[in-house]
């Protein structure tokens, strides 16, 4: 029984609706709360670009006009001096306040007369803004203008990176009149002087972010400040403009990341897919053992050989059956055949043609059994059978007991090249007076010695005494 059992287990791999859609479900279920962290995430993340993108831009422009703003002092002292410039170093020295202003210079007609520090920037003196110089573009707007022009990042004279301020400073003529007088410059080192705006905290973070503007030289995208370039320009990504007096810069910041590339994602995928696996696996393993339960107890119940029911089980649905009848009076009968002299069937054809010969007795059998009748193997060839009265209409005992014995006598079992007849003898016991199974049975089988003595192929009903 136990290698059976093994092997119906081991048979079974039908996957089972069940498991199939609770894993489906569980799936569900866990891409859903990755969805909704997920999107969370991204949201949190949005809202971070947006708050570190407009502190950022605010924080350049106030850094860059902060210095560009020194050169009004200087204009405003210019134009209070009717041109003159009286100490100029010592008041650059109290302008320049901060490492990262290269330097801060006066063209009087756009001609640099004097520079501070002049030490690095000698090569300045002399310069004439609208003739020569990378510069000359910002100083004829300014003049044009009449205002502070920014421009940069670009390289100096100097051969450094620079950002520049040119303020163009005017005379009031006497006849009320402006006229223009020249031009005050500030040099801002790049990109030193966007130390201060703190871009750090953003690569910190993960985040990719670039300063850009459109160089007016060759109209082309030129970078000012990035860490991670090109990456920005895919995926999810906030921009922003900054103007710093006439200059447009840009400036955009993106997560760096884009869903996928989220580790922790994956692993909560790969969680979500293992519990899901594991819920099916589960609910599978239930099923099967059910199926191999109800496999074990169908085994349990019936004859191997016949697929009717065994002796054991008979006996114990026989009893609970009977049980059940007495409280409603109901008549019943034991049945016990016999087959006659099978032994010789198995000794003329062979034991495998003796257990065809059995099982096509049994189905035979079996078509004629009536709704509520149990009919079981005995054991050999001996068959057993329960006939209930379930109506109370009474029972012609005779008359079906006759009919199961035709149907054994008119079955013919067709081998190779023979073809087999039985019969078989029966002892019938009405077990209604005192309903005990076990004496119902034993009457049953003296009636079936009595069949078997009077000639066989016959039926006899028990009588006491003979
Ligand atoms: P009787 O008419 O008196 O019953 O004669 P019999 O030959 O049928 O009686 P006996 O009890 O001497 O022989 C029964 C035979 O049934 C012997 C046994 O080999 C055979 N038998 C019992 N179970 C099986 C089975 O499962 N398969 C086969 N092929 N034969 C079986
Ligand atoms: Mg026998
Ligand atoms: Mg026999």
């Amino acid at each position: 029984m136990p290698d059976n059992t093994t092997i119906s287990i081991g048979k079974r791999k039908k996957l089972s609706i069940r498991a199939v859609i609770s894993s489906l479900i569980a799936s569900a279920v866990c891409a859903a709360i990755i969805g909704v962290i997920m999107v969370n995430r991204i949201n949190i993340e949005n809202l971070t670009m947006q708050q570190f993108i407009l502190e950022k831009s605010l924080k350049i422009n106030e850094i860059i006009s902060k210095m560009l703003y020194k050169t009004h002092i200087l204009a405003t002292i210019i134009a209070q001096n009717k041109g003159k410039i009286e100490n100029f170093e010592r008041l650059a020295a109290t302008i320049i306040d901060d490492p990262a202003i290269l330097n801060i210079l006066v063209a009087p007609g756009g001609v640099v007369s004097e520079v501070y520090p002049l030490r690095g920037n000698e090569t300045v003196i002399g310069l004439d803004f609208f003739t020569e110089s990378e510069g000359n573009k910002e100083a004829i707007l300014a003049k044009e203008k009449g205002e502070l022009v920014f421009g940069g990042p670009f390289t100096l004279i100097q051969g450094e990176q620079g950002l520049v301020g040119r303020l163009p400073v005017f005379q009031d003529m006497p006849d009320g009149g402006r006229q223009f007088w020249g031009l005050v410059s500030i040099t801002l080192k790049y990109p030193q002087i966007l130390n201060g705006v703190g871009l750090d905290t953003l690569t910190n973070l993960g985040f990719i972010y670039k300063l850009w503007r459109i160089n007016p030289d060759d109209n082309k995208k030129q970078i000012i400040a990035t860490n991670g370039g090109d990456k920005t320009e895919r995926g999810r990504y906030l921009e922003k403009h900054v103007a710093i007096f006439n200059a447009d810069w840009y400036f955009r910041v993106s997560p760096g990341r884009e869903w996928y590339e989220y580790h922790e994602m994956w692993l909560m995928i790969l969680t979500g897919l293992f519990v899901s696996f594991m819920i099916a696996s589960i609910i599978q393993k239930n099923v099967d053992l059910k199926i191999a339960g109800s496999e074990l107890e169908k085994m349990a119940r019936t004859d191997v050989l016949t697929g009717i029911y065994n002796r054991r089980y008979f006996l114990e649905l026989a009893s609970w059956q009977i049980e059940k009848m007495k409280r409603m009076q109901k008549n019943y009968f034991v049945i016990i055949f016999d087959l006659d002299h099978f032994k010789i069937v198995n000794d003329t054809y062979g034991h495998i043609a003796g257990d065809k010969v059995l099982q096509s007795v049994a189905s035979s059998v079996k078509k004629c059994i009536r709704l509520y009748d149990l009919f079981a193997r005995y054991g050999g060839e001996e068959f057993i059978m329960l006939v209930i009265d379930s109506d109370n209409t009474g029972i012609d005992i005779a008359n079906l007991a006759e009919r199961y014995r035709r149907s054994i006598a008119d079955t013919h079992i067709e081998l190779e090249d023979v073809r087999i007849s039985v019969t078989a003898s029966f002892g019938i016991s009405n077990v209604a007076p005192d309903n005990d199974l076990d004496k119902a049975i034993q009457r049953a089988d003296e009636a079936l010695y009595r069949a078997k003595q009077k000639g066989r192929n016959r039926f006899v009903l028990y009588k006491s005494g003979g």
